[in-house]
């Protein structure tokens, strides 16, 4: 699985830095969220998965 996040569509509320941190880091200046890995290890795709359901403005985008 690898996973993005639109930039664009961030709103930099950090939901995904608390579900997922392994994966998901928060930028301080940019103030949204950027994705650490190229590909997501098996046993955090469970939570990449939630992390993409609770993204409000939908900006993580999971691909399989
Ligand atoms: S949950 Fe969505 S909107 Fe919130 S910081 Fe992560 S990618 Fe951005």
């Amino acid at each position: 699985m690898r996973v993005k996040i639109d930039y664009d569509l961030c709103m930099g509320d950090r939901n995904c830095n608390k579900v997922c941190p392994e994966v998901f880091e928060y930028d301080e200046d940019q103030m949204i969220s950027r994705v650490l890995v190229d590909e997501v290890p098996d046993h955090l795709e469970g939570l990449v998965r939630r992390a993409a359901d609770e993204c409000a403005p939908k900006a993580i985008i999971v691909e399989e």
